[in-house]
């Protein structure tokens, strides 16, 4: 794997899939995104090219820059074809680990022996994922932040497993990526969402039990502990079914009552309120605005 233009292959175009993708193709690598859902694919297109043209109008990068990076980044709908020729794969489909398990098989057979091989996931063992495959000393966690071309984190996660030379690599190409890696071990949530998702939660827990609305317990935290985005505003941004699934994860690995899931968010994920990907959630979002207003359910 050469860090300076690679073949890579990003599974799943969804919140953070496409950001993975447009990184990426934005560093000079070549890049395949892959989906299920084509439907998907084209939103995840649609999105990089509004976030390029963001750039463009900041100056950050030229019309010229734009296009090249456009020009590295393809989509399809087989894996297969995507991932056989990739020196690095990045996974970053839905947050499940009968899904993942899936994937990381199937992305074991498909790709060329020394790829290496990086989930996205948020919270799920590195070191259960790497056992889906024949080459556990190739599997780490590459954690980007949502909204993955604005934030600097990458957290690394090794796997029981994963090997130096393969952690190695995948810090130089963050950095080569313009982001900070930082190095973590493999525990439930990692460090990001073991510490943020119980925040998150309890934020849900407040408004369940009628201690503050939605912009209060928002404005609170944002005005008292200097967040950007109080913890309701920011569960819509990571998706409400992802924050679940991350709980889920928490509470059956360490089986603590305290990583319980707040009741109203399973009722919410339940009724199909996903926050920013479905249009709702503690706040009612407009494709392409920044503009929010508090969900009916909730005013
Ligand atoms: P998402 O629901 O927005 O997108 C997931 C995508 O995966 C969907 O487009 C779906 O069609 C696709 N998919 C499902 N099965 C697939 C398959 N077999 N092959 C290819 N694609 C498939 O989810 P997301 O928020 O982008 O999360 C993706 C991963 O990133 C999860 O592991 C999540 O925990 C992690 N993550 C999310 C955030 C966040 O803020 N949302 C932040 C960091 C990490």
């Amino acid at each position: 794997m050469s860090a300076a233009s690679m073949k890579v292959a990003v599974i799943g175009a969804g919140t953070m899939g496409n950001g993975i993708a447009h990184v990426f193709a934005q560093s000079g690598h070549s890049v395949s995104l892959v989906d299920v859902n084509a439907a998907a694919l084209e939103r995840a297109q649609a999105t990089i090219d509004r976030n390029l043209d963001r750039l463009v109008a900041k100056e950050r990068i030229t019309a010229e820059d734009k296009a090249a990076t456009l020009s590295r980044l393809t989509t399809t709908t087989e894996m297969h074809g995507a991932v056989s020729d990739a020196e690095l794969v990045v996974e970053a489909a839905t947050e499940r680990l009968d899904l993942k398990l899936k994937i990381f098989e199937q992305m074991d057979a498909s790709a060329p022996a020394d790829a290496i091989l990086a989930t996205n996931t948020s919270s799920i063992s590195i070191t259960k994922i790497a056992a889906a495959t024949k080459r556990p000393d190739k599997v780490i966690g590459m954690h980007f932040m949502n909204p993955v071309p604005i934030m600097k984190l990458v957290e690394v996660i090794r796997g029981y497993s994963t090997s130096d030379a393969t952690t190695e690599k995948v810090v130089a190409l963050s950095k080569q990526l313009g982001k900070v890696p930082v190095e973590v071990n493999d525990y439930p949530g990692f460090v990001a969402n073991r510490i943020l998702m119980p925040m998150i939660n309890e934020a849900i827990c407040s408004l369940h039990e009628g201690v503050a609305g939605v912009a209060e317990i928002d404005e609170v935290m944002k005005l008292g502990m200097a967040h950007p985005m109080g913890p309701l505003h920011l569960a819509d941004f990571i998706g409400l079914d992802v924050c679940l699934s991350i709980l889920r994860v928490l509470h059956d690995g360490f089986g603590q009552p305290k990583y319980a899931p707040c009741p109203l968010l399973v009722n919410m994920v339940t009724a199909g309120k996903l926050g920013v990907k479905s249009g709702e959630g503690f706040y009612v979002h407009t494709r392409g605005s920044k503009e929010i207003t508090v969900a009916p359910a909730f005013s």
